[in-house]
């Protein structure tokens, strides 16, 4: 797609600041640097660093990110205007910003003529000054500037007259961007197109001073992306947003949506095409680096965005991508997944076993016999979509290659349960054999389950060293109901990796440790084929 400068945006990433606002998420400043360095990869022009002012540890965060400066970003310090009837050269908020070293710096005031009498306590006239001021004050220490107008949608609608002469202060005053917010979250697309279109009509009367329109959206509405998109199609030339739309309340707008709806759809320049290939990549790591688990339901870079389940859709897709997506996966780095179920048809496991390596024939009386050993186990209780690596193994299995690395023959556990004493201890022996060698080996752990793994890397370890690298990231049991008559039975998902993968087993039975056993098993035989298959 051709891009011209009337189609160029910039866009503003406020993850570091209003992202960690959401419930539950905390970062350390190491954290904060490794996002701010991994948004520079990914092109994002301005980042928002934090409030140095308020915030001890966002004066270090500057402070360090000073010695290792970003790439191509630009970092921003963020901050109030400053208080009423005070010297801004007074203000010691406004000498940390100074002391953080941007180039530029975000200031927010006041739109609503409400928050100006009854959260600051101060006439609309002062509020306008404390505007003005605040910016020319860091314009003559040779900042550059971007004013936020806070609640700046709402205070329109009240007092429209108002809510425009802050801006016009803002603009008098020096600021390059006027960032129009919806604080609250609760605009609706039409008002914004609206209301953005009238602060354009205004500038033009504003004479001296020219700013450009930027955009700020929260998603209590659920319209975070969409009226970020309605203020770019009014003429706004940034967006602000964040990596997964974390933020306040439900969050702010997505830049993972925004960035591929603004570029692929609407055409508007953003970052580098090489760059929106790594969309899907960034948004995990950064959630992995906040330590929130993704939301896999995610548009665009979300493991289920591009997932196909129904027979029919998967037919069609393998056919031609277009007849169920909406755009090339690749696009955002992210990849079409084929989703194993009951539902699934042919169709879907010889989409599946293709992205195993495996060649089968619709004719071929192979792909039937997993097509229904795969329905007598979900009938069961198994669910295939979400344990890739059971599924593989049923597959090698039926088509008579699954490698047999070693030989279970049994195991035991005991566990050491004392009333009132919170820690406990489990041992289990287990016996097994490799090359027709037998072993039997003990281990310990805090936990039935995690004694099991235990004693099985021990045992196998000194035949299969690369187990060292194997680690049990995720253990989720699920109690199934029984049918009448019939005892409740025990689901069991385990979650492995080594250094570069993750996948996942499952196990279904009446007995707990029995499924566990059994799950924990095939997480290491999967982990060991993987390797076999990588040296192969
Ligand atoms: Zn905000």
């Amino acid at each position: 797609m051709t891009t011209n400068s009337s189609l160029q945006l910039w866009l503003y990433d406020t993850t570091l600041r209003d992202g960690t606002q959401r419930e539950g998420l905390s970062v350390s400043i190491e954290d904060k640097l490794r996002i701010a360095h991994r948004l520079d990869e990914l092109g994002i022009p301005f980042i928002e660093g934090g409030w140095p002012g308020a915030n001890p540890k966002d004066v270090q965060f500057f402070a360090e990110l000073d010695k290792n400066p970003l790439k191509s970003a630009e970092i921003v310090a963020f901050c109030s205007t400053r208080r009423p009837h005070a010297k801004a050269e007074d203000e010691a908020m406004l000498q940390a910003i100074l002391a953080a070293n941007t180039r530029w710096v975000t200031i927010f005031g006041k739109s609503w003529d409400l928050h100006v009498t009854t959260g600051l306590k101060t006439s609309l006239e002062e509020n306008l000054a404390m505007v003005s001021d605040t910016i020319e004050f860091l314009r003559n220490h040779g900042r550059r500037l971007i004013y936020d107008a806070e609640h700046w949608f709402d205070g329109y609608k009240q007092n429209p007259d108002y809510a425009l002469q802050t801006l016009k202060a803002a603009t008098l005053a020096g600021a390059e961007w006027l960032v129009l917010c919806d604080t609250n979250g609760g605009t609706l697309p039409h008002e914004v197109t609206e209301i953005v279109q009238t602060v354009f009509n205004q500038q033009q009367e504003w004479k001296s001073g020219f700013s450009q329109i930027g955009i700020h959206t929260h998603n209590d509405s659920d319209m975070a992306v969409a009226n970020a998109l309605a203020s770019v199609m009014a003429g706004a030339k940034m967006v602000q947003g964040t990596m997964n739309g974390y933020g306040e309340r439900c969050g702010n707008a997505n830049l993972c949506s925004l960035i591929p709806n603004l570029q692929l759809k609407l055409g508007y320049s953003c970052i580098g095409e090489h760059q929106l290939n790594q969309l899907t990549e960034a948004s995990r790591f950064i959630s992995e680096i906040v330590n929130l688990a993704p939301d896999e339901h995610a548009p665009f870079v979300g493991r289920s965005a591009f997932a196909h389940k129904g027979g029919i859709h998967v037919s069609a897709v393998e056919r031609n991508p277009l007849t169920y997506e909406h755009i090339q996966p690749e696009k955002v780095g992210n990849q079409r997944r084929i989703v194993i179920s009951e539902q699934s048809g042919l169709s879907n496991v010889l989409a599946k076993a293709r992205t195993f390596g495996i060649e089968l024939d619709k004719e071929n009386s192979q792909a039937k016999i997993i097509l229904q050993r795969m329905k007598e186990l979900e009938n069961e209780g198994y669910q295939f979509e979400v344990a890739e690596a059971s599924f593989a193994l049923l597959m090698y299995e039926a088509i008579g290659c699954r490698q047999e690395f070693f030989e279970v023959h049994g195991f035991q556990v005991h566990c050491n349960l004392v009333a009132g004493d919170e820690t406990s201890s489990s041992l289990a022996t287990i016996k097994l054999a490799v090359n027709g060698q037998n072993i039997l080996e003990a281990a310990e752990g805090n936990g039935p389950v995690s004694a099991l793994d235990a004693a099985l890397r021990k045992a196998l370890v000194n035949f299969y060293p690369q187990i060292a690298t194997f680690e049990l990231t995720d253990y989720k049991v699920r109690i199934l109901d029984g049918h009448t008559g019939t005892s409740a039975k025990t689901r069991v998902l385990v979650e492995s990796r080594n250094n570069q993968q993750r996948w996942t087993t499952i196990a279904v039975s009446p007995n707990i440790l029995a499924a566990s056993y059994q799950a924990v098993v095939e997480g290491l035989e999967y982990g060991l084929l993987l390797y076999s298959q990588e040296k192969g």
